[in-house]
């Protein structure tokens, strides 16, 4: 879809230590032309993806689940070994973006980045831009292919440096699963390791109903803890759902009783086919629980 760019803001913002305690950090960012050239050829963010991302949902200007958010750009942050962020300086970005947002679904991206090759600091900014229309596939839902991840089960604890745990901006690998997803017909894929077990989309958690019980897979390492899952499991808990993360194995998702992928901007999307086989879908529970996402938090 073709993004607006009279409806996209930026914030470039100089990343403070994180044991800085001044009240007021507006003064740490200024508002940059979205169309113009504004990061330096030594950036390490474009030259070796080397930084850390997140991508927020906002509805109507309310920027949904920051705190999760700004928890887990921290913890990027330390599984890569970059300076930890100042939270209350990024909670302070992300209100100011948010000003700035159009209405209807937007989304805000921070991008954390080592910075200039040799450079002194970190460099850090927030975009703001209109989001896609996905009112479609959080009703119809999508159909997934599993993808071999080429590492087991153990490979996020055992190495590391892998990054498989953080939201690096080294997101070649998930954009190339998603153009093979569709090459097979698809319209995502769900990642499985070498020893059968599932973990993510490339860009969504996988939860699923197994005799009335909501499962996602542990963030032991491997994936990233979705902002959005724990949401969705709030809103099933408190309606007396019982939800939790376990280890699941292919054939677990190929016999559930219901499933789906989440994501910030995405919400749910129900899952219709595994490896094009039917899954069996919740119309009415999608539809709930996409509100309740929908609905400012
Ligand atoms: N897993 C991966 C690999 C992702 O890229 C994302 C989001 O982009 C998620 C899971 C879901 O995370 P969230 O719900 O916080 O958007």
């Amino acid at each position: 879809y073709a993004v607006d760019m009279a409806q996209c803001f930026a914030l470039l913002i100089t990343p403070v230590a994180a044991d800085d305690t001044r009240s007021d950090y507006s003064d740490t960012f200024r508002a940059i032309d979205v169309t113009a050239p504004a990061l330096s050829v030594g950036e390490l963010s474009t030259q070796r993806g080397d930084g850390v991302f997140e991508s927020i949902g906002v509805i109507d200007g309310h920027p949904n689940e920051v705190e999760a958010h700004v928890q887990r750009l921290a913890h990027s942050a330390a599984l890569c070994d970059l300076p930890a962020p100042n939270l209350p300086q990024w909670r302070e970005a992300i209100a100011a973006a948010a000003t700035h947002a159009p209405a209807g679904e937007a989304v805000i991206k921070l991008i954390l980045s080592r910075g200039v090759e040799h450079g002194p600091a970190p460099t850090a900014w927030a975009t703001v831009s209109p989001a896609a229309d996905n009112s479609l596939v959080r009703e119809k839902g999508v159909r997934v292919v599993t993808l071999d991840r080429g590492y087991d089960l153990e490979a996020g604890e055992r190495a590391p440096w892998l990054l498989l745990g953080a939201k690096t901006l080294s997101y070649a690998v998930n954009m190339a699963a998603l153009r093979e997803a569709r090459r097979r017909g698809a319209d995502d894929a769900i990642f499985v390791t070498r020893d059968g077990f599932v973990l993510e989309a490339p860009t969504a958690s996988l939860v699923i109903r197994t005799n009335g019980r909501f499962l996602t897979p542990s963030p032991s390492g491997g994936i990233l803890h979705g902002t959005t899952q724990l949401s969705a499991y709030e809103f099933l808990t408190a309606r007396g759902h019982e939800a939790d993360y376990a280890t699941l194995r292919l054939e677990d998702l190929q016999s559930a009783d219901a499933a789906w992928l989440l994501s910030s901007i995405r919400l749910a999307a129900p899952i219709t086919a595994v490896d094009d086989v039917e899954v069996p879908t919740d119309a009415a529970l999608t539809r709930e629980l996409n509100a309740f996402l929908l609905s400012p938090r």
